[in-house]
């Protein structure tokens, strides 16, 4: 099966196979593999040594999510989060039930967040310490220009928290080159081309106050840094993952025998510019423009078709072989390709060639020519 999901996502063998082995996790070997990966993953994000820390948490992103906001914004603290799509929405969510008052700045989600407007809401109000915002919105494919909203943030001396979820791994952002970033939190699971189940904050040692503050023990990162201080870099408080961790370090080694973030990030590139094209030549209109398109998923307009029915064209896709998302995330019905993982041009040809036939099969041939 070809999965063409913005995560999780298509994988090589060699990561897959390092999960086939039953591993203990407080073994010195499996040790040693947890702080080689935590560096790594530190140098990855552009941390520097001494000043920022990588720190791995157990879950999907949404759990690294909500410890990066009860960790750095104080109980009472005000978070100002730019929405222009489906996880930054589950960002103001998360704020919101973690007792943080949040303050939304609403965008459309077919152009990235203007920075001016993070600069006039931050003025707006100065109770606001930090920006939580996307830097890849999964939602619609947009990528928000986070350089720019960083040195908003650092311009009005407020702080800032990204969510780098589906971005880390391929698009750039280098967190030593931002004072303003508390924290860049990110997975295993997509752009890194690992297995799911792990996330991970790169954080700033000095912005790390008492464990406590989280309101959280489980979703506490001071903790997790009171902790391997105390215990050592290879350890986790609680049972880790460990398959997943051993995957995570055979798809780093991968990382960067491709050459890098920047690599991967053209290969990305090149998957979404052939679909984004190649949906129109099936006569569908993608969501977004080529120009504000991104490199991580490619989201499609249904078809204005009584006979479109998702579930549907996903069923049939599988019986071809792909596997796409049943589900949509964007204002308005479509469906969502993923162009991250272990694939390259040719899967996204295939998938347009299936795409083409399964159109054929459910009788779509009303499409307007975009
Ligand atoms: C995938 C994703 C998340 C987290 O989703 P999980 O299902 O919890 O892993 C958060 N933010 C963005 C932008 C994402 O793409």
């Amino acid at each position: 099966m070809l999965l063409l999901l913005p995560g999780p996502v298509q994988t090589r063998p060699e990561t897959r196979a390092a999960m086939g082995v039953d591993i203990g996790p407080w073994d010195d070997e499996f040790r040693a593999v947890v702080a080689a990966l935590r560096e790594r993953l530190r140098v990855l994000a552009g941390g520097r040594e001494g000043e920022h820390v990588a720190l791995p948490l157990q879950g999907s992103g949404h759990f690294v999510v909500e410890a990066a906001l009860r960790s750095f914004v104080p109980p009472g603290g005000k978070v100002l989060v730019p929405v222009n799509g489906t996880y930054g929405r589950r960002i103001e969510r998360l704020g919101r039930e973690a007792g943080r008052a949040v303050v939304t700045l609403p965008c459309p989600d077919t152009a990235p967040v203007p920075p001016e407007a993070v600069a006039a809401a931050l003025a707006a109000d100065p109770a606001i310490g930090h920006v939580a915002v996307v830097q890849s919105e999964t939602g619609s494919g947009v990528v928000n220009d986070v350089a720019a909203i960083g040195a908003v943030a650092r311009g009005a001396g407020r702080r800032m928290i990204l969510d780098s979820v589906s971005a880390f791994g391929a698009l750039p952002f280098d967190i030593g080159a931002h004072p303003e970033c508390d924290a860049l939190v990110f997975t295993s699971g997509k752009c890194l081309e690992g297995m799911p189940g792990l996330a991970c904050a790169v954080a700033r040692i000095d912005r790390l106050g008492e464990p406590g503050q989280a309101g959280s023990w489980c979703l506490d990162l001071a903790d997790v840094y009171r902790y391997a201080l105390a215990a050592g870099w290879g350890r986790f408080r609680f049972t880790p993952p460990a398959q997943v961790v051993s995957a995570l370090s055979v798809a780093v080694d991968l990382h960067e025998a491709e050459g890098g973030s920047a690599v991967r990030l053209a290969r990305y590139a090149n998957n979404a510019r052939i679909f984004h094209a190649g949906v129109r030549e099936l006569g569908l209109t993608p969501y977004l423009p080529a120009e504000q398109q991104g490199p991580v998923i490619v989201n499609v307009r249904a078809p204005d078709d009584p006979a479109w029915d998702l579930q549907r064209f996903a069923t049939l896709l599988k019986t071809r072989g792909v596997m796409i998302c049943n589900f949509y995330t964007t204002e308005t019905p479509g469906f969502r390709v993923g162009c991250i993982g272990a694939v390259a041009e040719e899967a996204m040809r295939y998938a347009l060639a299936a795409m083409r036939s399964v159109l054929d099969e459910m009788g779509l041939r009303r499409r307007e020519a975009a």
